[in-house]
């Protein structure tokens, strides 16, 4: 237990430094995802967007800083008008820092277990809140399409929902997927390695294969890449548990490392070592 509160710690003072880094430099990219859906990317988690006849609707708002560089860009999209909704995938602070300032315009939309995470933090305004919370999943009716918000179990957090924009043909998997990249399982909020991986693997059966996916983090993605992500999942836990059960320590676990084709997968936030400590300190601990 001290072991996952000391990593969680760490994680946590990274995050902070992440969340000052300097903003003032940062663009927002848009690009046309399908349909009604476009996907933002600036610092902190990938941006969803419907935007149609019924105005705006936006999966995450990454940090406060870039709030209004956020709201510039959903006016800049073709077919614009009045933000009426956000929906958080989760509580993390580069996918809701943006709630104070969007919160005081537009509904907001959760898991439960989301607005009890945020009413938590000290500096939390009362506009950044969540005022529509669900666990077991909701519709919005919006641009002519149904928006579906899908709760997962204990997996990246215990609060994680997944997107469906079910005409448009676009899943937004918060931080249920980091494309191409090592995941981020926050244990301190609730996460699991075992539930991550079963999310992961419950939301792959049920897209079908000409979907896009916007992950939490990297580039836009398809349904091989979400695959591809499982089966890293599959084989680097498969490698950690079997170290396990042979009783080696986290040591000798991390000189052996993981296989060389997943070199290029710790190098985004969560770097080999540190998603290996997290796998094995969640393993070791059943
Ligand atoms: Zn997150």
């Amino acid at each position: 237990m001290k072991r996952i509160i000391a990593s969680s710690v760490i994680l946590t003072a990274a995050l902070c430094a992440w969340a000052q880094q300097d903003f003032s430099k940062v663009q927002i990219k848009s690009t046309h995802v399908a349909g009604n859906v476009h996907m933002f990317e600036g610092s902190g988690g990938n941006i969803g967007v419907s935007s149609g006849p019924d105005g705006l609707l936006i999966v995450d708002d990454q940090f406060a800083p870039l709030a209004e560089k956020i709201d510039a860009a959903l006016q800049k999209l073709e077919a614009s008008g009045p933000l009426k909704f956000v929906l958080n995938t989760h509580w993390h602070g580069d996918h809701t820092g943006g709630n104070a300032f969007f919160g005081r315009k537009a509904s907001i939309i959760a898991h439960a277990n989301v607005r009890k995470r945020l009413a938590g933090k000290s500096d939390a305004p009362k506009e950044a809140l969540p005022v529509i919370t669900q666990d077991e999943g909701l519709s919005v009716h919006f641009n002519g399409e149904e928006i579906r918000m899908i709760p997962l179990g204990p997996g990246h957090t215990d609060g994680d929902s997944v997107i469906h924009f079910t005409k448009s043909g676009v899943v937004h998997m918060g931080d249920q997927f980091f494309n191409g990249r090592f995941p981020f399982i926050d244990l301190g909020s609730g996460g699991s390695v075992e539930g991550y991986m079963k999310n992961v693997g419950d939301v792959l059966q049920k897209l079908p294969d000409d979907v896009k996916i916007i992950p939490g983090h990297g580039p836009l993605a398809t349904k091989k890449d979400l695959k591809a992500f499982h089966d890293m999942l599959v084989e680097t836990t498969g490698i950690v548990r079997k170290a396990i059960g042979e009783g080696k320590s986290l040591e000798q676990v991390k000189a052996a490392g993981f296989p060389e084709k997943y070199k290029e997968w710790g190098t985004g936030f969560i770097n080999n070592n540190r998603y290996l400590e997290i796998v094995y300190n969640n393993l070791k601990g059943k």
